[in-house]
Order: C-alpha cells, then sequence, then structure tokens
C-alpha cells in the first residue's frame, strides 16, 4: 500500500500523517510538529472516510441536482441581493477546516469583488482574542512561539488549557521533554483538574477570569523584585507605567488564589529566566479575552522574556488552519498577509495585487454579529462553508432561528444532513480530508500540504473550485480562473510579496516557485528567524506596547457553566462520531458537578438533569466529581441536535463577546440545573 504524506484534519498542532486509501494511517515520522506521534483522533482517521451520510451531489431546495442549476441559483442569490440591498446585505461564514487556498479565493470574492468583508469564520470562537491582543501588543498579528520552545523551557505555564484533550501530540512533546529533564517544571492554571493537570507539578484552580489579577498581580511582583528588566523595556516596549499602575491597583487574590499560592507562583515565575506561558480557550473565551491575553504579554514584554529559545507568550491555536485562515485575511477586520482592512495603503496594495473593481473599506461583521444580522433581516444572502454554527455558536438556536429566517442560504459541507445543512436552500457537496489538496499553517506557523488519497466522492468539489465556480457566474471568471489549489497558493506567495512593504515578516519568499506537490513542512518567516529576536516590533515606532488590564471582579451568579471539549471528539462530530473506538471514551453528553452541587440538586452519578438558561435547555447524564469546583459545573459541545433531538449546550451559552475582539464568553453562562425524568 503506498502511503501519502498528508497532515491532519483535526487541532492545531499540525501532525504529518502517513495515509492510505485502504484506511491505513501512520504518525509522519518525518514531520517536525509530531515526529511520528499520533493521539487518539488522528490514530482513529482510517475509521472516519466512509462514505456514509456523505452529500456526494448538490441538492436545491431538498431535490438532487446538477453543478450547473445549484452554482447559477447560488450565483444570482447573491448577485440579486447585492444589486437590490447592496454588498453588505451578503455574507460568508467558513471554517478553520477549510484549507489556506479556500479561505484565500473566499476572501478574494467577497473583499475584493463583492465589496463588503462580511466574511468572518469559525476561528472567531477559537483564537480572535489572542489575534486582538497580538495585534495591540506588537503591533501585528503574530504567534512568537516553536514547539521546540516548549521543549527548552524550564518552566511552563498552561493557563486555561487542556492540552492533553485538546493538543495532545503537543502535550505529549512536553511529557517526553519532562521525562527526559525531571528539572522542568509546568504550571497549570486552570478553574478545572483536568487530565493536563495530571502532568503539572503545581495546580492553581483560578475562579473564572482570575486569571487577569493572577498576571497582573505577577507584574507588580516583578517590578517590587526588581525583576523588570529595564534596559529592555527602556529600548522596546511602549506603556509600561501605565500597565505597571494598573496592575499595582489590582487585587491578586481576586485570582481566587491564596495569598501563599500566588507568592510560591510569582516566585518560580521571577526566577526562571527560561519561560514559555501557553493559553488556549480559557483566556481567549471571555468577555475580557483581549485583556487577559494583554496581561499575560504584559509580564513576558516586562521581563523581555520573548523572542529568544525556551521563552515567551505561545497562544495555541485550535483548528487545524485557524493560523493560515489568519494569514489570509480570513476575518471580517483583516486583510490578507496580516494588512490591515481599514488601512488605505493595506487596501490598495492588495487591491492593486487582485486587480479588482472594488475593495471592502471597513470591517464586516464577527461572528456574532454576523448571525445577528441574519435575525433582523440586513442578510438576504448567506454562505456557510464547511461549519456547523448551528451547533457551535452560543445561543445556538437562537442562531438556527436566525439562518432560518434568511431569505437565500447555501451551505457547502461533507455531509448531507447537519444541523446547518437542514436550513439550506442550496447544498454544495465538498471534498472531504483526504480527497483534495492543499495547505494549512499549525500553531508554531507551520505550513503543510494536505494531500489527496482517496478519489473524490460522487459530484463532490474542493471548496476552493467551487467559491470560482460561484465567482464565474457572478461575473468575474478571470479573476478566478485557477485551474489547480498549486495556482491559488502561487497568487497568494506573489501577494505576500507586494505586501512586504507593510508586512515584512509575513515573508513566503521562500515558497516562490516552490515544488507545490513535493512541499515540505515549513515554517516562517524563512530562513530561521526568531520573532522578535532583535527586540523589533511592529507598531509604528518600532517597540511593543504593554497595555493596562483592569481585572474582573469575582462573580456570584450561582452555578456558571464551562464548556469545552473531550480527548476522542472533534467540533460536532461530523468525522469521530463515525469511529467506534473513539465514541467509546465518552459515549453521551453529560455534565460534571461538584458533589456539593450534585447534593444541592438532589441528583447522584448516572442521573439526567435538565440544564438551563433561559435560552435554551439541554438534557445531560451527571458525572459527580471534585474536577470541577463548587459552582462550576462542566459540558462539552460536541453533540448536536440531531445526536440527542434536544438543545444542544452552546444554547445555553449567551451571545456576550469580548468587545474587543468579538470572540464569544463561552464558558460563563449563569444555569440551573434539575432531576429530569423521561416522561
Ligand atoms: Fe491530529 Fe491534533 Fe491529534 Fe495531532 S494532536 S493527531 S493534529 S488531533
Amino acid at each position: 500500500m503506498t502511503l501519502t504524506r498528508t497532515t491532519c484534519p483535526y487541532c492545531g498542532v499540525g501532525c504529518g500523517v502517513l495515509a492510505g486509501a485502504d484506511g491505513t494511517i501512520q504518525g509522519d515520522p518525518k514531520h517536525p510538529a509530531n515526529f511520528g506521534r499520533l493521539c487518539s483522533k488522528g490514530s482513529a482517521l482510517g475509521e472516519t472516510i466512509d462514505l456514509s451520510g456523505r452529500l456526494l451531489s448538490p441538492k436545491v431546495d431538498g431535490q438532487t441536482t446538477d453543478w450547473d442549476t445549484a452554482l447559477d441559483r447560488v450565483a444570482r442569490a447573491f448577485s440579486d441581493a447585492i444589486a437590490e440591498h447592496g454588498p453588505d446585505s451578503v455574507a460568508f461564514y467558513v471554517s478553520g477546516q477549510i484549507l489556506t487556498e479556500d479561505y484565500y479565493v473566499a476572501n478574494k470574492l467577497m473583499k475584493g469583488y463583492i465589496g463588503s468583508a462580511n466574511i468572518d469564520t469559525n476561528s472567531r470562537l477559537c483564537m480572535a482574542s489572542s489575534v486582538a491582543g497580538h495585534k495591540r501588543a506588537f503591533g501585528t498579528d503574530t504567534v512568537p512561539g516553536t514547539y521546540e520552545d516548549l521543549e527548552e523551557a524550564d518552566l511552563i505555564v498552561l493557563v486555561g488549557s487542556n492540552l492533553a484533550w485538546c493538543h495532545p501530540v503537543l502535550h505529549q512533546r512536553i511529557a517526553a521533554a519532562k521525562a527526559a529533564r525531571p528539572e522542568m517544571r509546568v504550571i497549570n492554571v486552570d478553574p478545572r483538574r483536568t487530565a493536563t493537570t495530571d502532568l503539572a507539578d503545581v495546580h492553581l484552580r483560578i475562579l473564572p477570569d482570575g486569571d487577569a489579577a493572577l498576571f497582573n498581580g505577577l507584574l507588580a511582583h516583578l517590578d517590587s523584585t526588581g525583576a523588570v528588566d529595564r534596559a529592555y523595556v527602556d529600548a522596546h516596549v511602549n506603556g509600561f507605567d501605565a500597565a505597571l499602575a494598573q496592575a499595582q491597583a489590582e487585587d491578586p487574590t481576586a485570582s481566587g488564589l491564596s495569598a501563599e499560592d500566588l507568592a510560591a507562583f510569582y516566585a518560580e515565575w521571577t526566577g526562571t529566566q527560561k519561560v514559555v506561558t501557553v493559553y488556549s480557550q480559557g483566556v481567549n473565551q471571555s468577555s475580557c479575552g483581549t485583556d487577559k491575553v494583554n496581561a499575560i504579554l504584559n509580564c513576558h514584554l516586562a521581563t523581555g522574556r520573548i523572542g529568544t529559545p525556551g521563552c515567551g507568550p505561545f497562544s495555541v491555536t485550535g483548528q487545524p488552519n485557524a493560523m493560515g485562515g489568519r494569514e489570509v485575511g480570513g476575518l471580517a477586520n483583516m486583510l490578507a498577509n496580516h494588512l490591515d482592512l481599514e488601512n488605505a495603503d493595506h487596501r490598495a496594495c492588495v487591491q492593486t495585487a487582485w486587480d479588482s473593481p472594488t475593495m471592502a473599506d471597513h470591517a464586516g461583521l464577527k461572528a456574532v454579529d454576523l448571525f445577528q444580522a441574519c435575525a433582523d433581516g440586513r442578510i438576504k444572502a448567506l454562505w456557510v462553508m464547511s461549519t456547523n454554527p448551528a451547533v457551535s455558536l452560543p445561543d445556538s438556536d437562537g442562531v438556527a432561528a436566525a439562518i432560518a429566517k434568511v431569505p437565500f442560504v447555501a451551505v457547502t459541507d461533507i455531509m448531507e444532513n447537519t444541523d446547518t445543512g437542514d436550513l439550506a436552500h442550496v447544498l454544495l457537496p465538498a471534498a472531504g480530508w483526504g480527497e483534495k489538496d492543499g495547505t494549512v499553517t499549525n500553531s508554531e506557523r507551520r505550513i503543510s500540504r494536505q494531500r489527496a488519497f482517496l478519489p473524490v466522492p460522487g459530484d463532490a468539489r474542493p471548496d476552493w473550485k467551487i467559491i470560482c465556480d460561484v465567482a464565474a457566474r457572478m461575473g468575474w471568471a478571470d479573476a478566478f480562473d485557477f485551474e489547480t489549489p498549486e495556482a491559488v497558493f502561487a497568487e497568494y506567495v506573489a501577494l505576500s510579496k507586494a505586501a512586504e512593504p507593510f508586512a515584512r515578516d509575513l515573508d513566503l519568499s521562500v515558497f516562490e516557485g516552490v515544488d507545490y506537490a513535493g512541499l515540505e513542512p515549513t515554517q516562517w518567516p524563512a530562513n530561521d528567524r526568531r520573532f522578535f529576536a532583535d527586540g523589533a516590533f511592529y507598531h509604528a515606532d518600532g517597540k511593543a506596547k504593554m497595555l493596562p488590564v483592569v481585572a474582573p471582579q469575582p462573580r456570584n451568579q450561582g452555578l456558571r457553566l464551562n464548556t469545552g471539549r473531550n480527548r476522542d471528539q472533534w467540533h460536532t462530530m461530523t468525522r469521530t462520531g463515525k469511529a467506534p473506538r473513539l465514541g467509546a471514551h465518552l459515549a453521551e453528553p453529560y455534565l460534571e458537578v461538584h458533589p456539593d452541587d450534585a447534593a444541592r440538586a438532589e441528583v447522584t452519578v448516572g442521573d439526567l438533569v435538565r440544564v438551563s438558561s433561559g435560552r435554551g435547555d439541554a438534557i445531560l447524564r451527571v458525572l459527580v466529581t471534585d474536577r470541577v469546583a463548587p459552582g462550576q459545573p462542566f459540558a462539552p459541545m460536541h453533540w448536536t441536535r440531531q445526536l440527542t433531538s434536544r438543545s444542544t449546550v452552546n444554547s445555553l451559552v449567551t451571545s456576550t463577546v469580548d468587545p474587543i475582539s468579538g470572540q464569544p464568553a463561552l464558558k460563563g453562562a449563569g444555569v440551573v440545573i434539575e432531576r429530569f425524568t423521561a416522561a
């Protein structure tokens, strides 16, 4: 059996996979993300590639049809809406699952040809606060870390990150490094005790959103103990005094930690030069997520612990191509190559490169706002690509109702029946993992190839091709006459050359004229340069910026629902739900409840409870465990309405977002629980 070198389609670690058409799956020993390792999800990929449930032909109004009919309908609906109501009356909602080439053409169509920036992505749900925090601190959205930094660090602080379940191979790399170098220390900052905590030397059980107070306190401690690198700050950082003054005004015990635990943590962080602070959804998915990111970045900037091996802040991305989407401007407030949509010079640069007739000149609707615009009638035509917002967004019942109100909805997906696809007027069958070619970028900015090793089933087509086919029917055939994903990638690389005066470090010159078919996993910036090693940042004066962060006050709101992921499932289980061994880990929707809360609700292990929030209610099986703190039950978000015939967990969550990033606060819904007895 010939095995094809490709990349895992699940998390942002971006592991290399050797895959065969007979379902053989092996870790790629040569891939620098995983060196042959795979986690449970990656290992089971071979069990998910059958065609059961697949959408194999286009459908219009529920009837199977041919591509011309379906594409004509989509193009006409979008053209008519734009002609009648203007470009901002239409929207695309895309996904960190699609490949960079798909993302690129979708952005080009919406921003450069339709002339709106109403294209946002489910990556808004996973890393938008990090993007905004990076831009505020560094002047660009730059993730400075590498996986090797984690292995070289003497202290790893994992904040709001269940790496063991959500980035398992990265967790394995840390575990191996710690086994080889027992003096390496790991501190886990999390309101929950998770599988990740098992690896940690210390668990700091903060209150929800207590991380802002924790890191503000660290900044004040660094100053009071003379640990601030004054020379570094003077040369390379603005905003120190204001950030410090605010930090000094805060009470670090608002984090929920005792004075003793705080003192020990601060002493260890201060006394260790090689510190990497890894953070993920516990930081990002919050109404103050961007501030929490900046509270972490402040401490690294104040000590110059950034830009050197084994050092720095490191935001790990959730999805396989969240980073690739960022690179090609996949968010409603960005342009390709990390250019700024609201900067006239940047817009002119991209418009010239695209030779486009128009250009969006203001930010589009971010995810939550986009579906609110569907609800209130502003969006007349919506195209959802390879994601399931009727399950994954907060207030997901409200989102489903909003989609149902849109006069025209197209959905591209690999599956015939999804909660979102069931609301579509036109269903477009997408080629899936293993059936199409393109590139993805992982959490450490490494661009890898996804390669086809299976025939494309039925009438399915790759996303980039479907988008180009619609663009051609809307009158822009010449600008979208790409024959291959390689041609799309070449245009993206060429655009990066044009953008060089504005984005010098998104340097893709290493990809010029590259052998796309044989492309090896390659990190940017090119030539092994390390971001910020020279102390040069991207604000106009070349300096970084520290931000004053006001820590939120601890809230007492009864039960506060924390949502997240299971080890063996991915998003809404479209693929992982097919593998019996993955289902065996945690087989049904559940709620982890502290014994005190279980006693108060008079429920015990195995009981069913109704979890209600005033927006929806979900029926979940009770797990009683002290892994969660009192008042902080936890539920995974994977199960759909189709699987349970009930509301989804995310239907319980409000649409509250971080005001800067627009990222939803998916971890803080006020809920009540009561025993449920089936009628
Ligand atoms: Fe796939 Fe992530 Fe597991 Fe690697 S760690 S095999 S990328 S799910």
